[in-house]
């Protein structure tokens, strides 16, 4: 019978770190209408096209409803009891003939806090292993890495409604009207209405930084020299924040010493960029009281990403920009709960809260709640497990909601990867690429149709109810888990996502006053928050998060991108657009969506049209070291000179990662994604 009830329910949308929140009015299984709400707190009565349109693929035909379980080259569907069987037997061998360090698990960052929660618990509780990753592997580890060495904390220093407050923003590395669409709108607002000044620091003209008062091009790999020019500049002119750098950070001595090469003539060099317009970006920060950078995979892509973020908080401490609002430093997250899978805990050297696993005091607080003895060394993190699966040291993976054989740089590495294990668990919506190499594919619940909660890019704690039941067998994550916690002998019998938080709450200081009360319907929290509910809308208000209370201003020294073999001739830049998230497994299955952008393609300057005779839609094939992809061709002066511009938003013949190698950021091992060259064939 079809259902004739209209419900409206409150849900956090899956596409990106803002986190908006909404209703979403349904009626039985069909979708009627989006409506953001003023009390929205991140997103007020906004969304973008995503929000507000790319929720189709919740009614996919192509959606798993029942487990899978491989026999020989076809998939069978099977019962949750039949596919548990396969799941505790396979693993549990696993584990007993070469150890629990031979799995590895790899959480979602679309799934929930206590979904993520959940997978570390069972990694090292369950399994014994701190073999556990998430995708903020692939995207903003290098930004949490430069915010650890200066300030403390990973997370944005602010609110996003802080950023409206600026006198100043600087975007590097961020396309961020199409990334973070309602955050951009705030700062379009903010220039109309308040004067806002923007700078823009990117390879490509978007519309930002169409936008900016000042549009900086730096050559591909470079912002870490112009950021630490600027730096030097300012502190040349005294023009830094004197007092505050007297009373609130340590280490400006030596940090100076570190920026002695960097002249701004030096910074013209490498960069590319006009001292002049480095002189005036100096003095634009001079002239604001308040600045705040905001900084994505443009900058945290590359083998040198986490001294580039690193760079760009020296620069905000040198300028006293932290601490106030409308200053600060916001890492835009990418996914709508990156921050979270990384806040709970799904990464090999963290508990939960950013606890180290090497902290013997930390991990005897784990062992004694959960009644088990855990390894005192760091796991691997999801690049280290391709590499340990290719020589031999891990056999079987449990993979969630993460399409890793289209996502990971070097796709048809990982995919040859996949080929080797003796076992793979993939839990995911669709038959993804990764899930066509699975042993047994467990059937998932998308947001619509579970409880929990996410963390946006600010920090801010949100709960989702469900709108919907889970479309035939499949199952919110969390209870999912759970059975491959209970197949492997786990007597876990957790019975609402308020049980997983609450335990969660009482383990880690970071989210001790976080209730499922406290966050009712359109409520929030920012971590940390005290045991009385007292969140932190504002970091390092009154001191930094080391022992001193001081910052750390870090020095560095430049080292230039790997120099690429001279035949791949055309830089390869690559990225997303508004209308689709990642790799096109949710968002392509939107038939509005995908009618507008059915494909990926490239962006091509017309100097280089020019010299190859290239017209809006031909085709062409790209070439790499790694392999090859076709798409058509879209020809614009967002893109300058060799520069190309791939959108990844494909999981076919376009999929920008069959292009990317295996370089790493140094600190971090996030791929390099935007340092490749390639080659360009007329097709
Ligand atoms: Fe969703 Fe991000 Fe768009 Fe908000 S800005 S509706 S969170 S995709």
């Amino acid at each position: 019978m079809r259902e004739k009830t209209i419900r409206k329910t409150k849900t956090v949308c899956t596409y990106c770190g803002v986190g908006c929140s909404f209703d979403v009015w349904t009626k039985g299984r069909r979708i009627l209408k989006i409506q953001p709400r003023e009390e929205a707190p991140a997103n007020g009565i906004s969304t973008c096209v995503k929000g507000k349109f790319g929720w189709d693929f919740v009614n996919s035909e192509e959606r798993l409803t029942r487990p899978l379980i491989r026999r020989g080259d076809v998939f069978e569907e099977a019962d949750w009891e039949e596919a548990m069987a396969v799941i505790g037997e396979k693993l549990g061998a696993i584990r007993d003939r070469y150890g629990p360090d031979a799995i590895g698990l790899i959480a979602s960052s679309k799934c929930t806090n206590e979904e993520a929660y959940l997978m570390q618990k069972l990694a090292r509780a369950v399994i014994g292993t701190h073999n556990v990753d998430n995708c903020s592997r692939y995207c903003q580890s290098p930004a949490t890495q430069g915010l650890f060495r200066t300030v403390g904390y990973g997370g944005d220093s602010g609110s996003i409604s802080d950023i409206a407050q600026a006198d100043l923003v600087i975007i590097v590395g961020s396309n961020t009207a199409e990334s973070h669409p309602v955050l951009a709108t705030r700062i379009k607002r903010a220039q109309k209405l308040h004067g806002q000044k923007v700078i823009v620091a990117d390879l490509r003209k978007h519309e930002m930084a169409e936008r900016a008062d000042l549009f900086l091009r730096p050559r591909p790999g470079t912002d870490f020299v112009w950021l630490s020019a600027l730096a030097r500049y300012i502190l040349d002119q005294g023009w830094h924040d004197a007092s505050f750098l007297e009373e609130r950070v340590n280490g400006l001595e030596e940090y100076r010493r570190s920026l002695e090469p960097f002249t701004m003539d030096f910074a013209e060099e490498i960069t590319g960029i006009a001292v002049s317009d480095l002189i005036r970006a100096a003095e634009m920060i001079r002239d604001a009281d308040t600045v705040c950078i905001l900084w994505a995979m443009g900058v945290t892509q590359h083998t040198g990403g986490s001294d580039t973020s690193t760079a760009i908080s020296n620069l905000l401490l040198v300028t006293g920009n932290y601490g106030r609002p409308g200053t600060g430093a916001y890492p835009l997250r990418g996914h709508n709960n990156v921050q979270g899978a990384s806040d709970f805990g799904a990464m090999p050297h963290m508990f939960p809260g950013y606890e180290p696993v090497t902290d013997e005091r930390v991990r005897k607080r784990y062992e004694e709640a959960w009644g088990v003895s855990l390894p005192d060394r760091p796991g691997w993190n999801n690049h280290q497990m391709v590499d340990a699966i290719h020589d031999g040291r891990l056999k079987a993976m449990y993979i969630v909601g993460e399409d890793m054989a289209l996502v990971d740089a070097n796709a048809r590495r990982v995919q040859r990867a996949f080929e080797q294990l003796e076992f793979l668990i993939v839990q995911d919506l669709f038959l993804t690429r990764t899930a066509q190499f699975a042993d047994v594919v467990l059937p998932a619940s998308p947001s619509l149709e579970k409880e929990g909660t996410f963390t946006n890019t600010e920090r801010r704690i949100q709960r989702l109810y469900p709108a919907l039941e889970p479309l035939g067998d499949s199952l919110p994550d969390w209870q999912i888990i759970q059975k491959v916690a209970r197949s492997l002998g786990a007597d876990w019998s957790y019975e609402h996502p308020g049980e997983i938080m609450a335990e969660a709450a009482r383990l880690s200081p970071m989210f001790a006053g976080v209730t499922y009360e406290r966050l009712e319907g359109y409520r929030s929290l920012q971590w940390p928050v005290l045991p009385d509910g007292t969140d932190t809308p504002l970091l390092y208000r009154d001191r930094f998060a080391f022992p001193d209370g001081k910052a750390r201003l870090h020095p560095m020294t430049w080292i230039p991108p790997r120099k690429r073999e001279p035949s791949y001739d055309l830089h390869l830049n690559n990225g997303r657009i508004l209308e689709h998230f990642h790799e096109g497994n949710m968002t392509a299955r939107s038939a509005g969506i995908r009618s507008k952008v059915p494909r990926a393609f490239v962006e091509v300057s017309p100097e280089v049209a020019k010299e190859r005779g290239l017209r809006n839609g031909m085709w062409v094939r790209l070439t790499s070291p790694y392999g090859q992809v076709r798409v058509p061709v879209l020809v614009t002066d967002r893109v300058r000179g060799r520069e190309l511009y791939l959108t990844m938003n494909d999981h076919e013949e376009g999929a920008v990662n069959l292009l990317t190698g295996n370089d790493t950021d140094r600190e971090t091992d996030t791929p390099a994604y935007k340092e490749y060259t390639v080659r360009m064939e007329v097709l």
